[in-house]
């Protein structure tokens, strides 16, 4: 294949709202534009009714992310089904091969492939996610008025959410595995020893979780107050995430002690021409939302914008 072959000034690898607020902005600075996702919406898709996207006080993710994709394809950005398989640099463009088999050439990448939640690998797990099961605290905190939720996890993530919750629920079991928190920053560990209703369960894993149609109760593996089944109306599980760096380290891109690629504040990465948006990246630090997805894919593309006009390509 000759280089310029299948030339576009940028491909954005993701379907998500980075990619989408990515493909937005590129197509409006009249730059040549091209999306290869593998799965329609990302996380945003899945995510139930979304209440803190500004301008939606109440939507379904699958919907909103509809109309992001509904935005770009108004300007005609080709928007492929597949996933990123390769990224080599040759020349001064970057070769971008999918897994179906085809190959492009681009000027600019953007990589927005965001990241992989751990799970518990529980039955009911996945399919209870918006009927109890939830893995977002910042996300879901608020449904949760009066209620009884536990939380899973021992980092920072988990003990904040913990916090967050307890402004919510009546009563916040946080279960950690470990006989400790040992990573949580020590001022949020100090409010939580303060907290009146949250109950520390250490020692302890979630072995199950029960209901007909959704969560009703979870089983411990470890008696807490003389009982292994704690009745709840949900339960977080914050365990962590791990970013999808197949082609962050094809191209040596670097990471941070989280796996998270390294951008600066206009989403630029250590290798020229590579950008990175979302959830992928650290620029949001722990705060990776819809909104702050979508604001890093509109500076992403702005980025690339620059670089393409200030670069020589022919
Ligand atoms: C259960 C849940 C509920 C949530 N609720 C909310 C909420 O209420 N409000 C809120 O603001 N945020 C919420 N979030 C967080 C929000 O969904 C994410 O922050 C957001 O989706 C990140 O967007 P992204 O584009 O960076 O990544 P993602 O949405 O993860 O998208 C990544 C995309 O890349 C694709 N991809 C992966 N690998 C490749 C590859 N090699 N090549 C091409 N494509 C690839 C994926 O298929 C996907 O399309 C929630 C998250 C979860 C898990």
């Amino acid at each position: 294949m000759n280089i310029k072959d299948n030339y576009y000034d940028v491909v954005i690898a993701g379907q998500g709202a980075a990619a989408f607020a990515a493909g937005l902005y590129a197509a409006r600075y009249q730059i040549k534009s091209l999306i290869i996702g593998e799965t329609f919406g990302g996380e945003t898709a899945t995510g139930g009714l979304i209440e803190n996207y500004p301008g939606y006080p109440e939507i379904d993710g699958f919907d909103l992310m509809l109309k992001f994709k509904e935005q770009v394809e108004k300007y005609d950005v080709p928007i492929i089904d597949d996933k990123v398989d390769s990224v080599k640099k040759q020349e001064n463009l970057f070769q971008v091969k999918t897994f179906g088999g085809e190959m492009f050439s681009a000027g600019t990448v953007i990589l927005a492939v965001g990241r992989n939640r751990r799970t518990l690998n529980l039955k009911n797990e996945e399919e209870w996610v918006g009927r109890g099961v939830s893995y977002c605290s910042t996300c879901d905190a608020p449904m949760h008025k009066n209620n009884v939720v536990a939380i899973v996890g021992g980092g920072n993530a988990a003990v904040e959410g913990a916090l967050l919750l307890s402004r919510y629920a009546s009563t916040v079991y946080l279960i950690y595995r470990k006989e400790e928190f040992t990573r949580p920053e020590p001022i949020s560990l100090q409010q939580l020893n303060q907290s009146k209703n949250i109950k520390q369960v250490m020692s302890t894993n979630v072995t199950q979780l029960n209901g007909v149609d959704g969560l009703d109760s979870i089983s411990i593996d470890k008696e807490y107050n003389g009982v292994s089944e704690i009745d709840v109306d949900g339960i977080f599980i914050e365990i962590g995430a791990d970013p999808r760096v197949e082609i962050p380290n094809q191209l040596k891109l670097e990471l941070n002690e989280k796996n998270e690629v390294i951008v600066d504040s206009e989403m630029r990465t250590n290798v020229e021409g590579i950008f990175a948006a979302g959830d992928l990246c650290n620029s949001s630090g722990d705060l990776k939302q819809t909104i702050t997805a979508a604001s890093q894919g509109a500076i992403a593309a702005t980025s690339t914008y620059h670089y393409i006009m200030n670069s020589k390509l022919d």
